[in-house]
């Protein structure tokens, strides 16, 4: 016997359509690079979405074809996804941060059909125009004066169209992991992933969503589906702020000006937008959640922001897990804790939502306890998990028993609260043991004076591996390396210690601002403790 319920499938557009029906006149607003601004709402939006969708269909695009943009956060961006989903293609998002190769290389593996781009990236679209195989139309988002592109092309449909129905398994959207080693990886993810995922995102205890939320993300839509909230947004109709760019002074201003309460973005970002608060004074007012995520949030930024009395929602995860992971919900006895406890807290990745289950294992698959003591490789399994990467003919990207091995390495504590420890291609093994090169970077960025931190291996004849430590000043600073040292003393173990600190101009970063930690390691491969 099945359920006697309604065969009700899980598909993108249904949220849009919610966002209409019920949220029609909530706003969307767009911040542009030269200062412009465009003001839009979920029925403008889905209007839109709908008259795009008989656009790429006169175009030639049909179910299961690719849709690529290489854009920044805006509304027509936004529309582009539900157009292309609506229609049953796939939303191909590309990192326009990536290297030319690789921007060829996703393209073509994609075989994406019609390319979504912005003016500011036009020149890197006229020198690959020749490498790109398969695409057949270029749509600029913001074109010349008197050159055409996406508004014109809205502007000959009248909007009166149905949206593709389908299998809830169908797919709906491609993005790739920015391949730190390698090729780019596809993930695909299907209408019902997408839309579990939203639902389980726009929880309290998750980002805490609700039509009354005014959200401006600043992680970009193309960086691991903009953290779903692209998809999140429209289920509760929240008023959603986009900004084409992502100068803090620009942040700032409009997420005063807009009443922004929710805003999510890797750790850089927050660092550049305490350096605003600083030398001009001006800081968010509104704020109440802020979500960090794609590296390890510093213990220092967590006590900051907290102090400016956001919560800080620190969160794990991966372009494979659409992205959440784990994320920072209140424990129970929050209210009871000191004001260090919570910071401690927010230190940690936090727990599984419903829909994630993880374990960690050691190096033969052996499941280790939740002690908070034992670091294995991260393991994860759910709806909104790959199973399989786009076109990969080895097979299942997961473990004979269905788990998602994540590359990276973490503890788990007994009250269910994840903590990275590194990604498993970074951890330094120091004589056996395993120092965590995160946390030696967090803990040096925390000493007064220091801009940014990396720590890698570097070989040695007694340990093995000791830890080196490159150190980018703050501007204006001399802090030396004993100040560094003696700062680092009482915030990790001795044995940590880093072996010698260097002090760089600058570090090399991943397109989505992570540290490029194989380009650091190759930089300086001939470095030798004796
Ligand atoms: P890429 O691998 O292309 O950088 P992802 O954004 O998918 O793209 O990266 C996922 C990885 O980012 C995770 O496997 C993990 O190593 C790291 N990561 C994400 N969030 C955190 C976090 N809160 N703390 C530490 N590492 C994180």
């Amino acid at each position: 016997m099945l359920g006697g319920m309604q065969e009700f499938e899980l598909r993108v557009p249904r949220a849009l359509e919610h966002a209409e029906r019920e949220h029609g006149d909530r706003e969307v607003v767009s911040r542009w690079a030269d200062g412009s601004e465009s003001r839009t709402d979920w029925a403008g939006i889905a209007r839109d979405a709908r008259r795009l969708a008989q656009a790429l269909e006169r175009m030639g695009v049909h179910k299961g074809d690719r849709v690529a943009t290489l854009a920044m956060n805006h509304h027509r961006h936004l529309i582009s996804w539900y157009g292309a989903i609506g229609m049953g293609g796939l939303i191909h998002t590309i990192n326009p941060r990536l290297f030319e190769d690789q921007l060829v290389y996703i393209g073509n593996h994609a075989e994406d059909k019609v390319l979504l781009y912005d003016k500011a990236f036009e020149p890197v679209v006229e020198k690959l125009k020749a490498r790109w195989t398969t695409i057949e139309h270029y749509i600029c988002y913001d074109p010349a004066p008197g050159q055409r592109g996406f508004e014109d092309i809205l502007a000959q449909e009248d909007g009166d169209y149905a949206w593709v129905e389908g299998d809830e398994r169908d797919p709906c959207m491609l993005c790739y992991t920015s391949g730190t080693t390698g090729n780019p990886k596809g993930v695909v993810y299907s209408h019902r992933s997408s839309m579990i995922h939203a639902l389980a995102e726009i929880q309290p205890s998750v980002f805490d969503l609700s039509t009354r939320s005014v959200a401006l993300p600043v992680v970009p839509m193309f960086h691991a589906v903009g953290w779903g909230l692209p998809f999140a947004a429209p289920m509760v109709g929240l008023k959603f702020v986009f900004s084409a760019v992502n100068d803090p002074a620009v942040l700032c201003e409009l997420m005063n000006r807009e009443k922004v309460t929710h805003s999510a973005g890797v750790p850089t970002v927050w660092f550049a937008l305490f350096n605003h608060i600083d030398t001009t004074g001006e800081a968010p007012k509104f704020l109440e959640v802020v979500t960090i995520g794609g590296s390890a949030a510093p213990r220092s930024m967590i006590e900051r922001i907290m102090k400016m009395g956001v919560r800080v929602n620190h969160a794990w995860g991966m372009t494979e897990t659409s992205p959440i992971g784990t994320i920072g919900a209140l424990p129970v006895k929050w209210d009871a804790m000191s004001f260090d406890e919570q910071v401690d807290y927010g230190t940690r990745q936090g727990s599984v939502p419903f829909g994630i289950e993880m374990r960690i294992v050691d190096d033969d698959g052996e499941i280790l306890s939740r002690d908070g003591e034992s670091s294995g490789r991260l393991q994860v399994r759910g709806p909104w998990v790959i199973q399989r990467y786009f076109k990969d003919e080895s097979g299942d990207a997961v473990t004979k028993d269905g788990w998602f091995d994540t590359g990276d390495v973490s503890v788990i504590h007994p009250d269910g609260t994840m903590q990275i420890t590194d990604r498993a291609k970074d951890v330094i093994k120091s004589g056996g043991e395993w120092i965590s090169s995160v946390e030696l970077e967090n803990a040096a960025v925390g000493c007064p004076g220091v801009a940014e931190a990396a720590a890698i291996g570097v070989f040695h004849p007694k340990w093995d591996e000791r830890p080196l430590l490159l150190v980018v000043r703050r501007e204006g600073s001399d802090v030396s390396a004993d100040a560094i040292r003696d700062y680092l003393t009482d915030h990790v173990a001795k044995w940590w210690l880093p072996d010698e600190i260097l002090f760089v101009d600058e570090l090399p970063h991943t397109a989505t601002g992570k540290l490029l930690k194989t380009a650091i390691r190759e930089q300086h491969k001939a470095y030798r403790f004796t």
